[in-house]
């Protein structure tokens, strides 16, 4: 494939890595995400004022029309792996809450050349749904589990639901899911003495524990650098209590620092954006549940590729597009710089 057939960026990256978000809507409300609850405020008030207009920015969800149909996200994908995308993240909001999304799946893994689709879920509905996904094709899937203590489960997520997601992860299991990764997000005061447990127990499940950094694309517009537990601090932590060996990355564009333990049971990875940011060897696109392309999760800007798509455009003309867009990418994310803006749009919006 020649560099001009592929997706490559003003700074030379060469996009493989396509994340699309099939729903804007969630059936959980994390705190660092979609924050409802009473506890959530509390703890945020506790802290300082959220922004006067917090609370408006994610309450409207997207109309169905506006949401890319199965048929032109797959033919996206199909027009996508023509210019050297790889793999498919397939996420939300809840990816699970999408009706027939096993559909979906399957007819993505139909596309040849596409050879890794993973997904990013809280676990909720997968009991339902886990086999068929199976099925259909799903090679991997991600668990968001911040808290292994049913009530501060409840509180940073706002659902009662801890049990229903570690039968989740069980079952993932036995479907042959794997490698199996649990996600958590650490805020100081929050979760930040569940770091240990968390590692034990994707250990006892052969799963990757990968630590997240809190960002700043929480719909309060609460997020604060003093709530974000930094990654070396994670890694301290757990170095106190494990023996670590750093793992080679696979590829250029991995995200997480990795580690294993001497037993070679279970994995640990770190993902830093906010301290370590991994921008320049960024190969990530992303496509939201309404059709924009986003070339990055802090874009200010989006594209309207469901416009394109729905202009009647060739596949040609929509390759040119996404080529034109990919062209647009930011050299890197401004957290903690003066001029940094957080995007309008949250991570529930963006997909994750
Ligand atoms: N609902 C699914 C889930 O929670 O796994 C998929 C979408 S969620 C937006 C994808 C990932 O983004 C989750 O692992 C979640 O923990 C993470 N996330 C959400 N808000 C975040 C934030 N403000 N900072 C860092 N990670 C965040
Ligand atoms: Fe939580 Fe994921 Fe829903 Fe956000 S999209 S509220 S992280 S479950």
């Amino acid at each position: 494939m020649s560099r001009n057939s592929q997706l490559v960026d003003s700074h030379g990256r060469i996009i493989r890595d396509l994340r699309v978000s099939v729903t804007d809507r969630c059936n959980f409300r994390c705190m660092y995400c979609l924050p409802e609850t009473e506890e959530a405020a509390n703890f945020y008030l506790n802290r300082f004022q959220p922004a006067a207009d917090s609370i408006k920015i994610n309450r409207e969800w997207q109309p169905q029309s506006r949401m890319l149909t199965f048929e032109e996200i797959a033919r996206f994908v199909r027009i996508g792996r023509d210019l050297g995308i790889q793999k498919i993240r397939l996420t939300g909001g809840e990816p699970l809450l999408r009706k027939d999304f096993e559909k979906l799946v399957g007819m993505l893994a139909k596309i040849d050349g596409i050879h890794d689709i993973a997904m990013t879920t809280n676990g909720f509905l997968f009991k339902q749904k886990g086999k068929a996904l199976r099925d259909a094709g799903l090679s991997r899937v991600s668990f968001s589990l911040d808290s292994l203590d049913r009530e501060n489960f409840a509180k940073i997520t706002g659902r009662d639901a801890l049990s229903n997601v570690c039968e989740s992860i069980d079952l993932a299991i036995t479907l042959g899911f794997s490698p199996l990764k649990i996600n958590a997000v650490i805020i100081k005061g929050v979760n930040d003495h569940e770091v240990v447990e968390l590692v034990r127990f994707a250990r006892s499940k052969g799963a990757s524990m990968r630590f997240i950094e809190f960002m700043p694309l929480d719909s309060n517009r609460a997020w604060q650098k003093e709530l974000v537990m930094k990654g070396n601090e994670i890694l301290e932590v757990v170095k106190r209590h494990f023996e670590l060996t750093p793992k080679i990355p696979v590829n250029a564009s991995e995200t997480a620092k990795r580690w294993g333990f001497p037993d070679g049971k279970g994995e640990l990875g770190i993902i830093a954006p906010v301290s370590e940011p991994f921008c320049g060897h960024c190969n990530r696109l992303r496509l939201t549940a309404d059709g924009q392309l986003r070339t990055c999760l802090f874009s200010l800007n989006e594209h309207d590729l469901r416009g394109v798509l729905r202009a009647g455009s060739s596949d040609e003309e929509v390759a040119l597009y996404a080529q034109s867009v990919v062209l647009q990418k930011e050299a890197g994310h401004r957290i903690g710089q003066k001029d940094f803006a957080q995007p309008l749009r949250t991570m529930s919006c963006i997909g994750g």
